[in-house]
């Protein structure tokens, strides 16, 4: 039974800095994700705070959301055969040291706040996501 799902992923700051963008799209397309939407955007702080309201009580917060908005991003909506967890398995663990071999965030990941990557973590959450990049 096919359950094709859509979820958003971000290439962070850190990665665009360093010219990362084709080379980790290409591992998105290789583990037979479709990119159906994506723009390049740098966005404000107040939009990081929104983005990652989810987290406002916690210590990394404040920093995360100066650092989201430092620079370019890619978002993304992907496309796949349960996209939202084959993408979270892809991206590897929140902390790079902890990533599994082949996983993008052991691959390009320099530190836990500069990861490379984000992707929705439910289902749920992909929906608000994309529709908070892309509203149209
Ligand atoms: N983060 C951080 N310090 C921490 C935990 C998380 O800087 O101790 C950052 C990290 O960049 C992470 C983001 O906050 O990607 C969101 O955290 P979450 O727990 O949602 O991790 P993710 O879903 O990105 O794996
Ligand atoms: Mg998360």
């Amino acid at each position: 039974m096919s359950n094709i799902e859509q979820t958003l992923s971000i290439i962070k700051p850190d990665a665009v800095e360093r010219n990362l963008q084709d080379e980790i799209k290409n591992e998105f397309i290789k583990n037979k994700f479709s990119i159906i939407k994506e723009k390049k955007i740098h966005i404000s702080k107040n939009e990081a705070e929104q983005f990652y309201k989810v987290h406002q009580t916690k210590p990394f917060y404040n920093d995360l959301c100066n650092y989201l908005s430092s620079g370019p991003i890619i978002v993304m909506v992907l496309e796949r055969e349960n996209a939202v967890l084959e993408n979270r398995k892809l991206m590897g663990a929140t902390n790079p040291a902890e990533a599994n071999e082949g996983t993008l965030r052991k691959k390009y990941g320099i530190s836990i706040d500069k990861n490379s990557v984000h992707g929705s973590d439910s289902v749920e959450n992909a929906k608000l996501e994309i529709n908070f990049f892309f509203k149209d």
